[in-house]
């Protein structure tokens, strides 16, 4: 089982418990995962029908790659899976790679302006890049083709590198030796919601404090 990668690092972070919990629960897509895979899959391959969103993400991409790589020539990478030693981080969607620097790139395909993503995602992707390619700088970036927006530039180098690992192993410890489960916005995308009892309690409380204020 993986404890923790990329895409829920923010929310082991806070809430340590979620891994055991989330185990426990079977992981279905939701209707707009599927079209958020289904995006994913068209930016990467470039087969399937293209619209203005998807030219949108390509030339938007296009010019993050020359303005913080340069003009010269970097590699590409799509859907690439990433680890630290034999530690599986998480799958990036794009990864540009020159001789010193890199660039994630990260899509996301929410309709309404929403929680905004953690920037942790990205911090634990920028490990990976990091162990694999042995560049000093790593950009990384959300990009929303729905919206047309893109979040700022995060940039990572071998200080900050040090600073997310530690983070790693500190969740780690916490997951295996105390696993508490704390409520927050971290909770919106956990799948152990339905067993949780932080969050139900959470939500009762919510529930009558809605109560009290209706009835005045
Ligand atoms: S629902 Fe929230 S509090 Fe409960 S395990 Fe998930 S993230 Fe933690």
């Amino acid at each position: 089982m993986r404890l923790i990668t990329a895409s829920v690092f923010h929310r082991r972070i806070n809430c340590p418990g979620s891994a055991l919990l989330e185990a426990q629960v079977p992981s279905i897509p939701a209707p707009e995962a599927l079209e958020g895979s289904r995006l994913h899959e068209l930016l990467a391959t470039g087969q399937g029908e293209e619209n203005a969103d998807i030219r949108w993400a390509r030339e938007t991409v296009a010019c993050l790659v020359e303005n913080l790589l340069g003009e010269g020539q970097s590699e590409t990478y799509y859907e690439i899976d990433l680890s630290y030693g034999a530690e599986y981080l998480g799958r990036a969607d794009f990864v540009a790679v020159n001789r010193t620097s890199a660039l994630i790139v990260d899509y996301k395909f929410y309709r309404q302006e929403n929680i905004p993503p953690s920037e942790r995602q990205l911090a634990l992707l920028a490990v990976g890049v990091w162990d694999r390619w042995c560049v000093k700088k790593v950009y990384a970036v959300y990009v929303n083709p729905l919206l047309r927006a893109t979040s700022s530039v995060y940039a990572y180098d071998s200080t900050n590198i040090e600073e997310i690992l530690l983070t790693y192993l500190e969740v780690l410890v916490k997951i295996k030796n105390t696993p508490y489960t704390q409520v927050g916005p971290w909770c919106l995308y956990c799948r152990a919601k339905c067993i949780c009892d932080s969050f139900s309690k959470e939500v009762k409380e919510l529930w009558q404090m809605g109560r009290k204020i209706r009835s005045g």
